[in-house]
């Protein structure tokens, strides 16, 4: 797929990965405008998304219901063990998880099977505060 806006794209990724945690396509917004760089919303949108499809950023749901994203330290496909407290996120690799939706996307005769598993819980910090 040919990128017209190159330049918008690498800025938005810019302001991503100088994000510190989950932030929604608004903040980033706020941000990039401040930087005078006249990225549309519809834009930081659209990029976030295709940014998120392509892998190099985690998206998920805020408790709100926003998307919300962040730059991905991972390159590839992985998983998210995710703190529903503090928001603390570990990349993880799931060669179970793998083998398991392949082999139940092939039984229904499913191909180019992909699946998104992130498991959200409260880390050990936040655990440990809770008790
Ligand atoms: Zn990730
Ligand atoms: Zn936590
Ligand atoms: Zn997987």
């Amino acid at each position: 797929m040919a990128q017209r806006n190159t330049w918008q794209r690498d800025r938005v990724r810019a302001a991503l990965s100088g994000s510190p945690g989950f932030v929604s396509a608004q903040d980033l917004h706020a941000s990039l405008r401040d930087d005078n760089t006249g990225i549309g919303l519809a834009t930081v949108y659209r990029t976030l998304a295709s940014l998120a499809a392509s892998g190099e950023a985690d998206q998920l749901q805020s408790p709100e219901g926003e998307a919300i994203y962040r730059a991905c330290s991972s390159e590839g496909h992985h998983h998210h063990l995710i703190c529903r407290s503090c928001g603390t996120t570990v990349e993880i690799q799931a060669t179970d998880v793998e083998t398991w939706a392949q082999r139940t996307a092939a039984a229904h005769g499913f191909t180019r099977a992909e699946h998104v598993v992130d498991i959200f819980g409260l880390c050990a910090a936040c655990s440990e505060a809770a008790r």
